[in-house]
């Protein structure tokens, strides 16, 4: 099936690793013009050694909580493509402690990530997807929006912050042609579970290690997800085939999520 990206033009922030690396890749692949970013240059570069065609990628460093650093991205994204007609808004991490655990300093830090980790992306780029035939930004959340776990707490109501931001943005941005949709993870097999995995200690391999967090957390599919599986949802928000689509969510939790 044709998702009609050819040609057209995708910010992915945190493009170095995990779901922004696959949704990059995936974009490539379907002959889109992709610019990336990330905060260590060097990562991002070696991430995409010898991917895709060197004409239809732009890589820089950009720390998205910072306006101008996004705001000199932007200008060189649209210098070098023309325009911008999608925007992932991926960067980020999640914070695991338990609320007396957290300091003040990591709760503004957290919600500054998850908001100003979108809105800064948004507002430089609303011109420039206001000018395409179809605009479209998908921010990147997780299902702790709107089933806050233990040890997930400031991450959780900044997420849910986030996803409330969203359907503002979709309907503020509806008058540009915009749209703005979010996907919502559960728990994905990239870098950061990788690092968590080098950091607890266990006894057991990746995969059991996985298997075990998946069968307590209760994850219906029974494993976590890969970064392609994430990405596949994002492109289809991407695709100016999903033209009537705006202010929603996709699940992508493998079945972890218990709302309805
Ligand atoms: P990874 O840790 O694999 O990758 C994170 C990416 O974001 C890296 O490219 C990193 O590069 C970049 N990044 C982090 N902070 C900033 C910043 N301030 N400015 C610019 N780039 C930044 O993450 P995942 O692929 O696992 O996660 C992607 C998104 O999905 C995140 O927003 C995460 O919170 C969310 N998510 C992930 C889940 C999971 O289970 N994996 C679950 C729920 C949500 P660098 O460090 O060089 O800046």
């Amino acid at each position: 099936m044709d998702l009609r990206l050819a040609g057209r033009t995708v910010i992915v922030t945190g493009a170095s690793s995990g779901v922004g690396l696959a949704t990059a890749r995936m974009l490539l692949a379907e002959g889109a013009h992709v610019a990336g970013c990330a905060r260590e240059i060097g990562r991002l570069r070696a991430a995409f050694e010898g991917i895709g065609d060197p004409a239809a990628l732009h890589l820089a460093t950009c720390d998205v909580t910072d306006r101008e650093s996004v705001e000199q991205f932007v200008a060189g994204v649209v210098e070098r493509f023309g325009g911008v007609d999608g925007l992932v808004c991926n960067a980020g991490r999640s914070l695991m402690a338990t609320l007396p655990g957290t300091t003040d300093d990591q709760i503004r830090e957290e919600f500054e990530l998850k908001i100003f980790g979108s809105w800064n992306l948004v507002r430089a780029t609303r011109a420039a997807l206001a000018e395409s035939e179809s605009g479209s930004v998908v921010n990147v959340n997780a299902i702790l929006s709107r089933q806050p776990e233990t040890k997930l707490a400031v991450t959780s109501a900044a997420r849910a912050a986030l996803l409330n931001l969203t359907h503002s943005m979709a309907e503020e941005l509806a008058a540009d042609g915009t749209r703005v949709n979010s996907v919502l993870l559960g728990l994905v097999d990239t870098g950061q579970w990788r690092r968590r995995f080098e950091s607890s200690g266990t006894d057991l391999d990746y995969d059991d290690w996985s298997a075990e967090i998946a069968a307590d957390r209760g994850i219906a599919l029974g494993r976590f997800g890969t970064a392609e599986e994430v990405a596949f949802p994002i492109l289809t928000l991407l695709s100016p085939l999903a033209g009537y689509t705006t202010g929603s969510s996709i699940d992508v939790g493998g079945g972890v999520g218990r709302y309805i």
